[in-house]
């Protein structure tokens, strides 16, 4: 008979549940020791120190992490509280948080720079409660995260922010934020006076233009460098953007320690730079403006910093000026100058006038210079010191300079086919005009279009154009040469160039300077320089102009000196075209 239990299961049937049962708890164990490893390895695997404390301090858990992070095994630290293993000051600090949180019963976070262990780090910090109902008793959950690298990839960003890539200065936002919390500090400089300088380099756009973005942006480099190594570090140095800097000089103690900085930078300036093997010498254009004398807000003073800047400009570049309040009124007649220049192109308000060049050997008027003039609406005849400046500095010069060679040798193809196929007429070619990429395809395309034969076209550069970039401008001669005209250089002597230099150049020509032969018979010095040039430029396979010619004894000394060509207002001034048939047909002869 079979043995039942009070519930009526047999005994077997009992045993078959129990062990059921017991299987079951060998499952449950077996799932809790997994639950268990699975969260001491999420916490283990997290990169964050995590630790739990008694309500004592006393560290009942802590992650692999915060092991780490102490230097100690997780046996060595249970039990532990932070005064066992933290500096005083520290454990002491962090046991009045601790209590606040005891007290507070929320979370509170904190971010602080903490040196463990000889390495420094920035950490994230957090500390709460937690309630474990079933143990009858609450702990203080902590966590901390290094957050070192996050902080230095923030810095990293905010220094991108605030500074240039290429140059690594400082940038426009910056100087705007230094600005505006020194207004807002000293709005009426409290006794100090601050210095805002612009620096413009002079012509980079040609540059930039001609020999690509690469080099430009690798001068552009180099002028940084050379620039911070200049100023001083207590000044801020910062690129404005292309190819403007701007200099603050927080504390400017007089007037002539700003002049001596500006002189001391032109001079360091002075120093060829080489970019790929290339020499190049760049000169910067230099405004002043002065806080609070000059504008008490940023705005103002940048735009007053420009006005000087734009002044230095007009004066010849490579120098600088200080901002006077006429500045601004002048500015406003330049713009209008701009704007009327721009529709004096369209409207074919420009005319040439011709000046003749005499050969001194024949006494015949052998070629003419091609001058422009601006015929503007109140038929005032404008001459070109009034305009070709600010032709240049707005980039008109190029268009105006196309016409003026398009007129020109259409002007001189008429003489030819009146017969006069020998006269030879020179256009004058301004920096931006020779340094643009298509100068000479622009001339073969008008010799085309005009049919002028290219023997009968010159073109007049000054020594400053072509030794700007001796290299650039050689290359860019010998292609024009390749068409057949001749080259002329213009204003000689007034630069810096030697005859020996120039002789690597392909020219034909020299023009002696018009300061040079008006002292001509009086000045010594002079005359033996003005020998000696024709001597020279003889050896040198060149012809010589002198220009400027005023009276008959600097033709006859010119005459002497084997001279090739005279021109000046004693042979004649610049005329109109239709004047210059009288002077070819009745061969001046003196
Ligand atoms: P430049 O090339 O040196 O031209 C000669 C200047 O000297 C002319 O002035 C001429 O009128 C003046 N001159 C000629 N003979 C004498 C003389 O015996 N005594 C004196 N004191 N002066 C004399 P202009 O026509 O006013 O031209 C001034 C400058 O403007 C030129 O100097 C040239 O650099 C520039 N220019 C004129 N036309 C053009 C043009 O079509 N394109 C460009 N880019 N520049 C031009
Ligand atoms: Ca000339
Ligand atoms: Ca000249």
């Amino acid at each position: 008979m079979n043995q039942h239990s009070q519930n009526g299961q047999t005994l077997e049937e009992l045993q078959l549940r129990i062990d059921e049962l017991e299987k079951r708890e060998v499952e449950l164990q077996k799932q809790l020791r997994l639950h268990t490893s699975l969260h001491s390895r999420v916490l283990d695997a997290l990169p964050i120190n995590v630790f739990l404390e008694d309500p004592e301090g006393r560290t009942i858990f802590a992650n692999k992490q915060a092991c780490l992070a102490n230097g100690l095994s997780l046996d060595e630290l249970v039990g532990k509280t932070v005064f066992d293993f933290f500096p005083q000051h520290i454990a002491q600090l962090n046991r009045e948080i601790d209590l606040e949180v005891w007290e507070e019963r929320r979370l509170i976070t904190r971010e602080a720079k903490v040196g463990f262990q000889g390495k420094e780090s920035i950490m994230f910090s957090g500390k709460t409660i937690i309630e474990l109902p079933e143990s009858g008793k609450d702990f203080l959950l902590g966590f901390g995260l290094d957050i070192t690298d996050l902080k230095k990839a923030e810095k990293k960003i905010e220094h991108m922010a605030y500074h240039d890539a290429l140059t690594g200065l400082p940038n426009r936002w910056f100087i705007k934020a230094y600005l505006e919390k020194y207004l807002h500090d000293f709005p009426m400089g409290n006794n100090q006076i601050l210095g805002v300088v612009l620096l413009d380099l002079d012509h980079f756009k040609v540059i930039n233009d001609s020999l690509g973005h690469q080099a430009g942006d690798a001068l552009l480099q180099a002028v940084a460098e050379r620039l911070r190594d200049t100023v001083g570090k207590e000044n801020i140095l910062a690129r404005f953007g292309g190819d403007e800097f701007v200099l603050i000089i927080p504390n400017v103690s007089s007037l002539d320690m700003v002049n001596e900085l500006c002189d001391y930078i032109l001079d360091v300036m002075k120093e060829p730079f080489w970019i790929n093997k290339q020499r190049f010498t760049i000169s910067p254009s230099i405004g002043i403006c002065l806080h609070p004398e000059h504008g008490s807000d940023m705005n103002n003073l940048i735009k007053n910093a420009d006005l000087a800047m734009y002044h230095s400009k007009e004066k010849g570049r490579n120098c600088y000026s200080l901002f006077v309040p006429n500045m601004k009124v002048h500015a406003m007649v330049r713009m209008d100058m701009e704007i009327n220049l721009r529709q004096a192109l369209e409207k074919q308000e420009f005319v040439l006038h011709y000046q003749p060049k005499m050969n001194l050997k024949t006494g015949r008027i052998s070629g003419m210079e091609a001058l422009i003039r601006w015929k503007s609406d109140e038929n005032k005849l404008l001459y070109p010191d009034t305009f070709i400046s600010i032709a240049e500095e707005s980039g008109l010069i190029v268009p105006i300079g196309e016409w003026v060679l398009r007129k020109a040798c259409s002007e001189c193809k008429m003489w030819h086919d009146a017969g006069f196929d020998e006269l030879t007429v020179s256009v004058n070619i301004s920096p931006a005009q020779f340094q643009k990429q298509n100068l000479e395809e622009v001339i073969s395309v008008i010799l085309f279009e005009t049919g002028l034969p290219p023997r009968a076209l010159e073109l007049e550069l000054t020594e400053s154009t072509v030794m700007k970039e001796p290299e650039l401008a050689s290359k860019i001669l010998k292609n024009l040469k390749s068409l057949g005209i001749s080259i002329s250089i213009d204003d000689f002597g007034t630069g810096f160039s030697s005859l020996s230099y120039l002789k690597n150049f392909p020219i034909d020509t020299l023009k002696i300077d018009k300061s040079f032969i008006m002292n001509l018979g009086y000045d010594e010095e002079n005359s033996a320089i003005v020998t000696a040039v024709i001597a020279l430029a003889h050896i040198l396979k060149l012809k010589v102009v002198a220009e400027g010619v005023e009276t008959l004894d600097q033709l006859d000394f010119l005459q002497l000196g084997a001279c090739d060509l005279a021109q000046g207002f004693y042979i004649s001034k610049p005329v109109e075209i239709n004047s210059i048939r009288e002077m070819v047909g009745n061969c001046l002869l003196v």
